[in-house]
């Protein structure tokens, strides 16, 4: 009998799984419904050898040591400050929108003035969410912030989220700055960049160990049944199970959608491979002012690889997730009302002190993997 039984083997239950297996010696049963682990990290060479993350591109960042400790000891890395640069008309600019940018959009004279005064406003080195420029009372910075408004932030956020930017939560809109600095890296975080030799073989050396089992292609309903009353009771394969469930899934499909379904963005991700060396010259192309599609990720530029024929690349469409087949749930829709539909259905499971929610699923939330995972290693110790 299993002491644990963990549905998913994405970030969250790969993380939780080793630590209980290994510290707290607990066998662990990770159920998968998917035919591979590693959740949306994972990752595999496509028919031309070229390695692409198949739910999107992921770079590793953080700047939590324990966590990066605990990932390093299943692998190695390909580390690097990751930048991104957006299309705007005809030019590559650095996103987020920093000093660099500054000087590539105005003339020599102006963008010097317009410096000095973010310096003098918001210091050097500071993130300034966008909305916050907006507000200022200075008609220079008011202009950049129109600027950033007009060319970086507007129409890719209309495309990602389907909606006007004043629809947006500002945990959202918050994650759109400008950069007082020269330094053209995406995030701030100590160590950047990707497993040396993918995702996929690191979460496998993770779930390689004596005290866990994975079994992949089963949908957690298939062993699991919930059975509601004035506490819910799990059951093992139709025998009562008393261990701790860590359930990662989507919490409104376990109780099959009674109360409707979590609102979530989708991404269409199309693929395309050309026989030459390289498509954009950059791992990541947001597109901000034109196109349909919301960036291209050239996947070569991303791991580093270097012995693959021709290059991949990857154009994301967002849309509404409707539940239907093949759609995958990517951004929870952070607002109050969904939040409250959240709460819901959490009511749901609140009784059993043994059944937890962790992930961006069971939590109907946006971790980051470093977040992710620092909240599995906590639960584990909790359990
Ligand atoms: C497009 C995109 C890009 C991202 N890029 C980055 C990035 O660059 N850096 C970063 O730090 N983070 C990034 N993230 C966030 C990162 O993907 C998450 O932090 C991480 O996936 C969370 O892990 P998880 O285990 O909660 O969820 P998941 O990875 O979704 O894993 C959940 C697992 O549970 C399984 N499951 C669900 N229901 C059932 C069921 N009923 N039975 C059995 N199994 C089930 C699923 O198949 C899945 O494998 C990105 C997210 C997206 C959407």
């Amino acid at each position: 009998m299993y002491d644990c039984i963990i549905v998913g083997a994405g970030v969250a239950g790969a993380v939780c799984a080793r630590k209980l297996a290994e510290e707290k010696r607990k066998k662990v049963l990770v159920i998968e419904r998917r035919d591979h682990i590693g959740g949306n990290c994972y990752d595999e060479p496509d028919e031309f050898g070229v390695l692409i993350h198949n739910y999107g591109p992921h770079i590793f960042h953080t700047g939590m040591e324990e966590v990066f400790a605990f990932f390093s000891r299943f692998t190695e890395w390909y580390l690097f400050g990751h930048e991104v640069v957006a299309k705007v008309n005809d030019s590559l600019i650095p996103v987020p929108f920093n000093l660099n940018t500054l000087h590539m959009v105005y003339e020599k004279e102006k963008a010097d003035r317009l410096e000095k005064k973010l310096i003098e406003t918001y210091g050097e080195g500071s993130r300034v969410p966008i909305m916050k420029l907006r507000e200022s009372e200075d008609n220079d910075i008011r202009e950049i912030a129109r600027y950033v408004y007009e060319n970086v932030f507007l129409r890719y956020t209309m495309k990602q989220w389907g909606q006007k930017p004043e629809e947006i939560s500002p945990e959202v809109t918050g994650r759109v700055p400008v950069i007082i600095s020269r330094d053209n890296r995406y995030f701030a975080d100590k160590y950047q960049g990707v497993p040396k030799n993918g995702f996929t073989p690191m979460f496998a050396r993770m779930l390689d160990h004596e005290n866990i089992t994975v079994c992949l292609h089963t949908d957690c309903k298939d062993l699991l049944t919930m059975e509601e009353g004035e506490e819910l009771r799990i059951l093992y394969k139709g025998e009562p199970y008393h261990g701790d469930v860590i359930y990662t899934g989507a919490l409104d499909e376990l109780f099959d959608c009674r109360y409707g379904r979590l609102p979530y963005r989708s991404l269409d991700f199309q693929f395309e491979h050309y026989d030459k060396d390289s498509y954009q010259g950059h791992s990541v192309v947001n597109y901000t002012v034109s196109e349909e599609f919301t960036r291209i990720t050239e996947f070569k530029f991303l791991t580093g690889q270097k012995d693959a024929q021709g290059t991949t690349i990857v154009k994301e469409y967002p849309f509404s997730y409707t539940g239907a087949a093949g759609e995958i749930p990517y951004y929870a829709i952070l607002d109050k009302e969904n939040e409250a539909l959240y709460q819901k259905y959490k009511a749901l499971v609140s009784g059993n002190h043994k059944f937890h929610l962790l992930g961006r699923l069971a939590e109907y939330k946006y971790y980051n993997i470093d977040i992710m995972a620092k909240k599995a290693l906590e639960l584990a110790e909790q359990i």
